[in-house]
């Protein structure tokens, strides 16, 4: 008779599947820090049940939202209806450019996990990116 309960499933093999798992590093992955140099969450961190643990697993869009220099939405290159014409974008900028502006746009509507120490978690996304690039505040 099969049966599934806590007795049976001790005698079975166990396939544990890690989705996300934390860097192999054990480095933050927005200031870099080691663990060994980082403070464990506790409970004055909001937004955590990972009071305790060096790292906590967090979800970032992939690129800033804002992304400058690349191209800018003007008016001459919209259409009537406002939206994006990409013939007049190529042709004020050149393809790569327009390339790299659509890409751009679609790492930063995408989210990836990332594993952040105490005082990365919280940060908004504008900070993020400046700590994690390696920027200066401007
Ligand atoms: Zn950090």
């Amino acid at each position: 008779m099969s049966k599934l309960d806590n007795e049976h499933m001790e005698n079975e093999p166990r396939v544990v599947i890690e989705i996300n798992p934390p860097p192999s590093n054990n480095c933050c992955e927005c200031c870099g820090r080691h663990v060994r140099e980082i403070k464990p969450f506790d409970r004055d961190k909001a937004n955590t049940s990972g009071v305790g643990a060096l790292l906590v697993k967090n979800f970032r869009f992939m690129a800033p939202s804002k992304v400058k220099g690349v191209v800018e939405l003007t008016p001459d290159v919209l259409n009537e209806n406002g939206d994006v014409d990409d013939d007049k974008l190529i042709a004020k900028y050149g393809k790569v450019k327009v390339d790299q502006f659509y890409l751009a746009e679609q790492l930063a509507w995408s989210t990836t996990p990332s594993w952040e120490c105490r005082d990365c978690f919280t940060l908004p996304d504008d900070e993020y990116f400046k700590r994690k690039l390696g920027k200066t505040g401007e």
